[in-house]
């Protein structure tokens, strides 16, 4: 009894260490586009609908197979790029621009704000332009 609970420790031992040095050596994956996938998906329905239409014109599917097969890729088609615009109009954070300052309203010198365009700062008495 004692010899089986070894042999299956031992077992596991091996696994685990065989799986945590393959996580290791497994490189880094490259940061990925929220969109990759989706232009995947993309690029394969295009590649599905080229061989639909290749196998059509050549006689291999009946007109009624190829009409709802397209159909079918296309309502695909239209909800991948649907997802694209989704994900691509939220945007990356870092795209957006800064609230714009108004000019006359922080102080070149010593950087005090106002909430009003002055021309001279009520700081530091200096020139605002
Ligand atoms: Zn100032």
């Amino acid at each position: 009894m004692i010899l089986i609970a070894a042999a299956v420790l031992l077992i596991a031992v091996t696994v685990l260490f065989t799986l945590s040095v393959r996580t290791k050596d497994m490189p880094v994956p490259e940061p990925v586009s929220p969109v990759r996938h989706l232009e995947q998906r993309r690029a394969a329905i295009y590649e599905n609908l080229r061989d639909l239409q290749f196998e059509y014109r050549v006689g291999k599917l009946s007109d009624a197979d190829y009409q709802q097969t397209k159909l079918g890729l296309q309502k695909e088609l239209s909800g991948v790029l649907a997802e694209i615009d989704r994900v691509n109009s939220g945007g990356p954070v870092t795209a957006k621009a800064a609230p714009a300052v108004k000019p006359g309203t922080v102080c070149p010198h010593c950087n005090a704000k106002f909430p009003k365009p002055l021309k001279f700062c009520g700081e530091c008495g200096k020139a605002m332009a």
